[in-house]
C-alpha cells in the first residue's frame, strides 16, 4: 500500500534524502549573523518524486498520512496549514526567485524525529529543494537551496527561524562538524572523530515542546534587533567578547542578558572549532556546560526538563550537555565516553521517571551526509 506507483500511477523519477541535525554549540546566533557548528543526524526526509505536467504539487507523507493536491499557481504565504506547507514553501520559494518549475508527485517517509528540537522541518524543505533542483535541472549549490528553504519557513509557513538548520541539512559532511558564518555563509568542514577519541554523542529528546515557544523566539529575535540598533551595530555578531562590558552598560535592562549570551556562544563556538582543530574533542565538554547555563540563564530558552537532562547527564559522568535546537523543550546532547553511553542514558531515564517526567527517547549521534539523490 502506498506506494508511489500506487499513490500516482507511475513511477517515481528519483529519490533524494536530507538529514535532521544536532548543532554542537551556537545557539541562538545564526540570526545575529554569528557562527553555528552542527552537525548532520543519520536520520532523514526521504522523498520519491517525479514531475507532473498538470501543474498540480501533489503531496503524500508517510507521517502525515494523507495526500495534499495543490494547484501551484495558487501558493500564497499562509494558504497551506499543516505539514504540507513546509514542502509547498518550498516550491514558492523557488517561483518567487524566478525559477521556472512547474507541480511535481511527492512520496515522502522519515525517521527525523518530528518536533524534537532536531530540525525535522528543515530536512523535510530541504529534500523537496533538493529534488527539484534536480528534476527541474535547475543547477543551484547546496547554500542556495539552503536560502531558499529557509525563505520557505519563514514567509510561507510563518516561522522566524535563522539560516543554521537549513545550512546543516544541505551542507554536511559525514565525520565533520558544519563550522558556518551565517554572516555570509562561508563554511568550513572541521574533522570530528568521536569514535577515535572513545566518545560518543548522546542524543536526548525530552519529548516535550512548550508551547511558549514559538512567540518567545520571534520576541528574542526582536529583542537582539533592538539591541544592536541601539548599539548602532548592523547584527549582534559584530560585537566583540572585549567590547561586551561597555556595550552592556549603554542597554536596558532586560537586553543585557540576551546580548551576553550571543556574544559569549558566538565566542563559545570558536573556541569549540579550536578545541576540535586541536584533535581534541573531549574539550567540548565544558563549551557545551557553558552553553546550556547561558541559555538557562540568559537567554532563558531552556525548560525544567531540558535542565534535569543536562543535570543528570552530567552528573552521571558526561563530559559535557546542553540543549541543542531552539529550546521550550526538544533534545538534550550529551558528550559521554563511549562506553559510558549506557549509563549516562539510564540515568537520565532515572532521573525523568523519578521526576515523573515520560521517559526521554535517546539516539546515538554520529556526524552524517547532508541532502544527497539516493537514485
Ligand atoms: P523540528 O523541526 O524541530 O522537528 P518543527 O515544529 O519545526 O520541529 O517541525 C515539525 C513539523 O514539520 C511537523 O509538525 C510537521 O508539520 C512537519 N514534518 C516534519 N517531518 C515530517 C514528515 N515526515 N511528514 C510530514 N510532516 C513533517
Ligand atoms: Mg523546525
Amino acid at each position: 500500500m502506498n506506494d508511489f506507483a500506487q499513490l500516482y500511477g507511475r513511477p517515481s523519477e528519483g529519490e533524494w534524502a536530507a538529514p535532521g541535525r544536532v548543532n554542537l554549540i551556537g545557539e541562538h546566533t545564526d540570526y545575529n549573523l554569528g557562527f553555528v557548528l552542527p552537525i548532520a543526524l543519520p536520520q532523514t526526509v526521504r522523498a520519491q518524486a517525479a514531475r507532473s505536467g498538470d501543474g498540480q504539487l501533489r503531496l503524500w507523507s508517510a507521517q502525515g498520512r494523507e495526500l495534499v493536491a495543490l494547484r501551484v499557481d495558487d501558493l500564497a504565504p499562509g494558504s497551506v496549514p499543516g505539514w504540507a506547507g513546509y514542502p509547498a514553501g518550498v516550491v514558492w520559494a523557488l517561483r518567487e526567485a524566478g525559477h521556472p518549475v512547474g507541480g511535481a508527485d511527492l512520496r515522502l517517509d522519515s525517521d527525523v524525529p518530528s518536533g524534537a528540537g532536531l530540525s525535522s522541518s528543515a530536512a523535510l524543505e530541504c529534500v523537496v529543494a533538493a529534488a527539484y533542483n534536480d528534476l527541474y535541472g535547475l543547477g543551484l549549490s547546496a547554500a542556495e537551496l539552503a536560502v531558499l528553504a529557509q525563505r520557505a519557513e519563514n514567509a510561507f509557513v510563518g516561522v522566524p527561524c535563522g539560516i543554521m538548520d537549513q545550512m546543516a541539512s544541505m551542507c554536511c559532511r559525514p565525520g565533520a562538524a558544519l563550522f558556518l558564518d551565517s554572516r555570509d555563509l562561508t563554511m568550513r568542514q572541521v574533522p570530528v572523530d568521536l569514535a577515535g577519541a572513545g566518545l560518543a554523542l548522546l542524543v536526548l529528546d525530552t519529548r516535550v515542546k512548550h508551547d511558549l515557544g514559538d512567540g518567545a523566539y520571534a520576541a528574542l529575535r526582536a529583542g537582539c534587533e533592538r539591541a544592536a540598533a541601539l548599539l548602532g551595530l548592523p547584527a549582534l555578531r559584530s560585537l566583540q567578547p572585549s567590547g561586551l562590558a561597555d556595550a552592556l552598560a549603554q542597554l536596558p535592562p532586560e537586553l543585557v542578558p540576551l546580548v551576553r549570551h550571543v556574544v559569549t556562544e558566538n565566542a563559545r563556538v570558536e573556541a569549540a572549532v579550536a578545541r576540535l582543530d586541536a584533535g581534541d574533542p573531549a574539550a567540548l565538554g565544558p563549551i557545551l556546560t557553558a552553553g546550556h547555563a547561558s541559555l538557562r540563564d540568559d537567554y532563558r530558552v531552556s525548560c525544567p526538563e531540558t535542565d534535569l537532562a543536562v543535570e543528570a547527564a552530567v552528573a552521571a559522568g558526561a563530559h559535557g550537555a546542553r540543549m541543542t535546537g531552539g529550546g521550550f523543550g526538544g533534545s538534550v546532547i550529551a558528550l559521554v565516553d563511549a562506553d559510558a553511553a549506557g549509563h549516562v542514558a539510564a540515568e537520565v531515564t532515572a532521573a525523568f521517571r523519578a521526576a515523573g517526567y515520560a521517559e526521554p527517547r535517546t539516539l546515538t549521534a554520529v556526524p552524517a551526509e547532508g541532502a544527497r539523490r539516493l537514485r
